[in-house]
């Protein structure tokens, strides 16, 4: 493997998305994954794994967490057997403590939805190694662009990082019809998205609360957003959005990639 892996963001939506064959996440997922050089190692930050300090999957072979509940039968047969890398989660966990987050390795976790939706579309052969690390959502925006730029030198080495959570993601409002695309809070919030990522505009994006249209309605809870966070601030460019669509009335499925 030679030169640098960008890193992504990607939208997971909801955990059905790798039975629907007819949503168009479903088929940019498989294209995304097509067009990538193939990496060697993949690491994944979940929106659905929250640590007080962050933890490193460290399994050989991580299980497969069906962490949802009340949906179809079939979702819960869906395996990702893909190998874990306990020993770059080891030195990854090392040299987090050298930047001064303190961080673990786990032997026991497995691998969450927020991972293996997106990689069951991207790589279906399960077999590049993946390991997936946390958020502490406590700890704001600003440490989560911190802790991307801890995991920078990673993307030299094959690795690809990717954020995996959600543009917008209001789950009190998914059943809620929007008025027209243009006035909705989710087409607000996601332009301002975009074009603030286009610029490469720091500063904003982890003030995003207070300035963003719409952020405390686009992200009642910050966990979906946070792994953004952590993409951008391992690539410190600007970010290109590759895909938009829509889960429901209120999950943006917009993914953006940072060269
Ligand atoms: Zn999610």
């Amino acid at each position: 493997m030679s030169g640098r892996l960008p890193a992504l963001f990607v939208s997971h939506g909801a955990p059905t998305l790798p039975l629907e064959t007819d949503h168009p996440t479903h088929a940019f997922l498989q294209r995304l994954g097509a067009e990538l050089p193939r990496p060697e190692t993949i690491l994944v930050v979940s929106a659905h794994w929250d640590t007080t300090v962050p933890a490193v999957t460290a399994a050989g072979h991580p299980g497969t967490i069906h962490d949802f509940y009340g949906f179809p039968e079939p979702l819960y047969a869906l395996r990702y057997p893909a190998p874990g890398a306990p020993a770059l989660a080891a030195e990854i966990a090392a040299s987090l403590k050298g930047a001064g987050l303190p961080a673990v390795a786990d032997p026991d976790r497995g691998l969450d939805h927020g991972t293996w939706v997106p990689l069951m579309l991207m790589y279906p052969a399960a077999d590049i190694p993946v390991l997936q690390l946390s958020l502490q959502t406590r700890a704001g925006a600003e440490y989560h662009w911190q802790l991307g730029e801890a995991l920078a030198p990673l993307r030299e080495r094959g690795v690809l990082l990717i954020g995996s959570g959600g543009a917008t993601h209001n789950l009190r409002e998914f059943f809620r019809p929007q008025p027209g695309q243009g006035e909705s809070y989710v087409q607000a919030f996601s332009d301002w998205l975009r074009h603030t990522l286009a610029r490469g505009d720091r500063e904003s994006l982890i003030q995003y609360r207070s300035r963003a249209p719409q952020a405390a309605r686009a992200h009642p809870t910050e966990e979906h957003f946070l792994p953004l966070l952590v993409a951008a601030g391992a690539a410190g460019t600007p970010g290109e959005r590759i895909h938009t669509a829509l889960t429901g009335a209120s999950l943006a499925m917009d993914a953006y990639k940072f060269d």
